[in-house]
């Protein structure tokens, strides 16, 4: 086909690179051909744009972007400035090539979404997926084609500040969110007017940061590279993420920057990947701190030949790749293969083709309908109800007054949490908002800060004091500055500050009843304040429409139905805790304990409340043995028994009590949310299929699946099952 079109082309003397109707991988091959070495280390590269955020600065910006460069990073966002710069790549640059536009879309550009995280939580795919689309289209009207998302970094120490980005600490639930929010930025295909390219990051390990400070190495051994960060990777890809960003961590003694294995050997060979990688801010710069590089050449050389396409902005693969194909060093083929790799994206997304924006007015670009209403549904379903003392939520019809009180209750800033730089505050419906609105005029709102949220000022107590004493219930609303989580926002304690903790303390002294509302970017140590709540509410950071589902929740209009995606440890020091830990000579809850401490910790992954009660029946097998070729389908009913409706998200665990090497005490294999109304049922099946289910992976990444005894898990049952 390719030699065709070529032929074709030539007889009709039209370029065929600019061909609309031509095969992709014939434009890449022309437009490779009619490409001068210069033209093509210019594509490998990505330049900042915007950063400083100073209009006066634009034009010389502009001015100073030398044509014909490969991508931009596009802080500004704004769609005018991208046709001028995408103006001048076309009508000043030899060839024409378009600039890939990337930024940071990590929940939501303007229509700030919860952190995904929270998003988890919902255990919703389909929501996230729409979520995602919906950032999408905002991205593209705002002159965006690629966005660094989704993160699928398993994280299981929450003092790293990045375990706000991903989707938790269990490997498949990264996985599910990750594909979901693939599928909604990238849509059916690319071309699509609204897609964007997603890029799966932070390939791979970073999660696993030593101490959970950031940018520290990572010891993970090869067993623990394929069981536990590789599979959201692999899922990603297969679901065509377009483009990957490698970490930077190294993995034992090698950066992900430069590691062959994972960047060419599994990413490129095994898994077929044919777009590009590219780097992170700085990384190859900085592979001369990690020591692997004597100068800058040197670093751009190793990470260039272990697989990284692109360089994010540090501009060495451009000053220097020159004499490097000189130097023979690097071939002009492995340059040709690099560089169409980046081109396919580009005919992908169709820019070639509409290279440009198409300008409309603001009011139609951000904050749609549909977007919000998906940021409150998302919200929504993302808060999780920790804790229900004698059911003392929802609310009672005789509660008149509401003492609401803490930093956080009137906050429209934090609550965005971290990657919210095109979020605005005006946008952002506050807690307290939302309690007017949900509440009406009937009920007596008595807002006070009484703290900040640090520091040791306690003026602010006595005036939150009177509003409890004034008021039938205490609603404090605690938590994180959005500055806390994020990228290198790591904390040595997961405890709010001292005052907040004192504030609460202070307020049960009045004898009211506590509901406790947290807003963070990670899990939180609760062992002072749980004993204080009567509920607990954890909303995460809900992005710009908060209030309402909250104020819903809080009223009962709605019953909440997240689930925590991430353990929350009793203290900081039982950090890493998380449910799938690896079977152990004693067993966890009876000799593997600290003396201090119990060991079990406040809230395990998938601890979340309902108001309604959500009763299971015994579980049915197909079959209770099943040879490796057959198919397993266990079903339980589950019973709506109360008057709430409510949904129910089933978790189904596997595991696998011998094996050649030690297994974890169990692990997520599938999940289902589905809504019950009060009074009736709905049987939630899970089909197992034994190469995908009960298997697990080698050192090298090849599935095993060893005969025997297998349980299955869900909600408190454990089904035994034999694989022949
Ligand atoms: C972060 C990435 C981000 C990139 C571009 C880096 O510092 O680690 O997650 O996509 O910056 O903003």
């Amino acid at each position: 086909v390719i030699t065709f079109f070529l032929s074709l082309n030539i007889l009709f003397g039209q370029e065929v690179y600019k061909n609309k109707k031509a095969p992709i991988e014939s434009r890449i091959k022309d437009l490779i051909k009619k490409m001068s070495l210069n033209e093509k280390i210019l594509q490998l590269n990505q330049f900042t744009f915007g950063i400083n955020n100073n209009p006066n600065n634009i034009g010389e910006e502009i001015t100073s972007l030398p044509p014909g460069i490969g991508s931009v990073i596009y802080f500004t966002g704004d769609p005018v400035l991208r046709n001028k710069l995408q103006k001048k790549a076309i009508e000043e640059s030899r060839l024409g090539i378009p600039i890939l536009f990337g930024f940071d879309i990590i929940h939501g550009l303007r229509t700030v979404y919860p952190i995904s995280l929270g998003q988890a939580s919902s255990w919703n795919l389909e929501l996230v997926k729409l979520n995602c689309a919906a950032a999408a289209k905002e991205s593209v009207l705002s002159g965006i084609d690629w966005t660094f998302s989704p993160m699928v970094d398993v994280a299981r120490d929450p003092r790293w500040g990045r375990v706000a980005e991903g989707y938790g600490e269990d490997p498949y639930v990264n996985a599910m969110f990750g594909v979901a929010s693939i599928k909604g930025y990238q849509g059916e295909n690319l071309s699509d007017p609204f897609s964007i390219a997603a890029c799966l990051k932070h390939y791979v390990g970073y999660g696993l940061s030593e101490g959970g400070r950031d940018y520290t190495y990572t010891n993970i051994s090869r067993q623990s590279l394929w069981e536990t960060y590789m599979l959201p990777y692999e899922a990603g890809v297969k679901a065509g993420a377009a483009t990957l960003m490698s970490g930077f961590n190294d993995i034992s003694g090698v950066p992900a920057t430069i590691n062959q294995y994972t960047l060419t050997d599994v990413l490129k060979k095994r898994w077929g990947h044919d777009g590009f990688v590219v780097s992170d801010w700085n990384a190859i710069e900085q592979l001369l701190n990690q020591g692997v590089a004597k100068d800058k050449k040197e670093a751009g050389l190793k990470a260039f030949n272990a697989g990284v396409e692109m360089d994010m902005k540090d501009g060495i693969y451009l000053k220097y790749f020159k004499e490097l194909v000189e130097e023979k060093k690097i071939s002009v083929a492995k340059i040709d293969e690099a560089v169409s790799r980046i081109l396919r994206v580009k005919f992908r997304l169709g820019l070639f083709d509409e290279p440009y924006t198409i300008i409309v007015d603001e009011k139609d670009r951000y904050l749609q309908k549909q977007s919000k209403s998906l940021a409150q549904n998302l919200a929504e379903e993302s808060m999780v109800l920790l804790k229900n003392k004698n059911t003392i939520l929802p609310l009672r019809p005789s509660v008149k007054k509401i003492a609401l009180i803490g930093p956080i209750a009137n906050d429209k800033e934090n609550i965005m949490g971290a990657w919210s730089f095109n979020g605005k505050a005006t946008d952002v419906e506050s807690i307290f908002e939302g309690f007017k609105s949900e509440f009406g005029s009937g009920t007596q709102i008595n807002y006070a800060k009484g703290c900040d949220f640090d520091g040791t000022d306690e003026s602010k107590f006595s005036e939150a004091i009177t509003a409890a004493n004034n008021s039938d219930v205490v609603v404090v609303c605690l938590g994180e500055l959005k500055t806390w989580s994020g990228e290198n926002a790591s904390r040595s304690s997961i405890a709010l500050p001292a005052i907040q903790e004192k504030l609460v303390m202070e307020l049960k002294k009045t004898g009211k009843p506590i509901i406790l509302i947290l807003s963070s970017g990670r899990p939180l140590e609760l062992v002072r304040l749980e004993p204080l709540a009567d509920a607990i509410i954890e909303i995460w950071q809900p992005g710009i429409a908060g209030g309402t589902p909250l104020a819903g929740i809080v009223s009962g209009r709605i019953n909440p139905s997240g689930k925590l995606a991430i353990t929350f440890p009793l203290t900081t020091g039982q950090i890493p805790t998380y449910y799938s830990m690896r079977q152990s000579s004693r067993p966890f809850d009876k000799q593997g304990h600290y003396q201090d401490i119990p060991t079990e910790p406040l809230y395990w992954f998938g601890h979340g409340l309902s108001y309604t009660n959500f009763e299971y029946g015994k579980a049915k097998l197909s079959t209770t043995k099943l040879k490796k070729g057959e198919k397993l389908k266990v079903s339980v009913v589950v019973k709506n028994s109360g008057e709430f409706s409510g949904k129910e998200t089933v978790l189904w665990y596997v595991s696998d009590p011998v094996a050649t090497i030690s297994r974890p005490i169990k692990e997520l294999k599938f999940f289902e949310k589905k809504e019950i109304k009060g009074g009736e049922e709905y049987e939630f099946i899970f089909e197992i299929d034994p190469v995908r289910d009960l298997s697990y992976p080698d050192e090298n990444g090849n599935q095993i699946l060893e005969a025997g005894l297998f349980y299955i898990h869900v909600n408190d049952q454990k089904i035994e099952i034999e694989l022949l």
